[in-house]
């Protein structure tokens, strides 16, 4: 994808919070949300720390759009403006851009302030897909759980792995997750059904799909990118004593299917414009890939989001303590791109439908502070973190609040943050 003027670093928007430096949501960002307004969802845009109500900015005649795209974005879901496809979404964002840049009319009545704004999902999300893309992350668990084998498993460098996951536990970032319970396996005794013990994050981006696919038909590797709409943060909350003991033969089901929270703000794929770079990258004895997932000649699927992750007890949050820093990993640590993981979902002529969710899988690296789970970081509760409270873990405990937030920075690039996604583990209740 090319840059154009709405890339441009020196451009400024009326809106001045936008301008302060490392703002996640400058005028080259303008990712989507829906929030609510007198108990109703609006699709708005964020800028510096407030929104633009496109309803509002619609309905006034203030900001004028093509009639398709006018009629999107005056519903409560961004699904009809996700399946309106990339020239829609290119001319929205190119008038956003203008109605919002320094020297046109400012228009505060259209603004809302973030912080007094509760968000809701971006979308209706009719089906969620989770990957295993980062290499590091599929090492590291075969080993742990595999650990007389090889850990790759011989189908892990010729497709990307996936499972289909669970929709209607998709929630937005703030919404506190439950302690799952499940059937747990302890060793050398019988089953039981009691509240998870070990309880995790996984640090993960999703993808929404832009247009949709007819079943029977495939989005193409060259194709793929331009099919997506754009990017969230996303943690996979999982519950690894249930995973330990259901996974095999048919992979995750009730580790995973009770939460997943999201990032509330998309950015688009061509705010990412300018942190798109070649790859995934394989290694040299790599088996070739079948032409399907050969990346497109001059393609730069590979996207440089940087991630970061943070933990804060309860007695931290209460004492004021600041969230402590567990780890930091970049999307770019794929070793399976978006693009990859979209072609191959619809190879077999599966439809996708606009604002369906993509999970890239647990973004790990090789260092062990890019470790992106504590299944990972803590080696299975082997090396357990020292908290600023004087408390460990090995995984997460009641009142735990854990924190991801992302953001795409470099010289000559304005800065694109993609805010935070957070939860706070509540007790079980069964
Ligand atoms: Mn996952």
């Amino acid at each position: 994808m090319t840059l154009n003027a709405t890339h441009d670093p020196a451009l400024c928007s009326w809106v001045a919070s936008a301008n302060a430096v490392g703002s996640d949501f400058p005028i080259q960002n303008l990712p989507f949300g829906v929030f609510e307004f007198e108990g109703d969802g609006r699709i708005g845009v964020a800028i510096g720390d407030h929104i633009l109500d496109l309803y509002a900015a619609i309905e006034s005649g203030a900001l004028v759009l093509g009639s398709e795209a006018a009629c999107a974005l005056s519903a409560r879901t961004l699904n009809d403006f996700m399946g309106l496809g990339q020239c829609e979404w290119h001319a929205v964002r190119v008038a956003i851009s203008h109605f919002l840049a320094e020297g046109s009319a400012s228009h505060e009545s259209l603004l809302r302030a973030m912080n007094k704004t509760t968000m809701r999902l971006p979308a209706a999300i009719g089906d969620y897909t989770d990957f295993y893309a980062a290499r590091a992350h599929a090492t590291n668990v075969g080993r742990m759980f595999r650990p007389d084998g090889e850990p790759l498993m011989p189908n892990w460098l010729h497709l990307p792995v996936g499972y289909h996951g669970r929709a209607s536990s998709v929630v937005v970032s703030g919404t506190d997750i439950r302690r799952p319970s499940g059937q747990l396996k302890p060793d050398d005794a019988a089953p039981i059904y009691g509240p998870c013990r070990l309880l995790d994050y996984e640090l993960e981006f999703g993808a929404f799909v832009g247009t949709a696919n007819e079943m029977g038909s495939t989005i193409g590797i060259a194709d793929a990118m331009n099919q997506l709409f754009g990017l969230v943060i996303l943690n996979d909350w999982s519950a690894r004593d249930i995973q330990k003991w259901e996974y095999q033969p048919l992979g995750p089901f009730n580790a995973k299917n009770f939460a997943s929270s999201i990032s509330p703000w998309v950015v688009t794929m061509e705010a990412l414009a300018p942190y798109r770079s070649e790859g995934p990258a394989r290694q040299s004895d790599d088996p070739p890939l079948l032409e399907y997932l050969q990346p497109a000649a001059g393609s730069a699927d590979a996207i440089d989001v940087k991630a970061e992750v943070f933990l804060a007890s309860a007695d931290m949050r209460a004492q004021g303590t600041s969230p402590m820093k567990l780890s930091s990993g970049t999307l770019s640590d794929l070793s399976w791109s978006f693009a990859q993981m979209l072609a191959h979902h619809t190879s077999t002529g599966c439809p996708m439908n606009s604002g369906d969710l993509i999970g890239s899988g647990t973004v790990s690296g090789t260092e062990k502070s890019s470790r992106g789970c504590m299944l990972e970081l803590c080696w299975r509760g082997t090396e357990p973190i020292e908290l600023p409270d004087g408390t460990e873990r090995r995984f997460l405990l009641d009142g735990d609040e854990l924190t991801i937030v992302a953001f795409c920075e470099k010289v000559g690039a304005a800065r694109v943050g993609l805010g935070s996604c957070s939860g706070v583990i509540q007790p079980a209740t069964n």
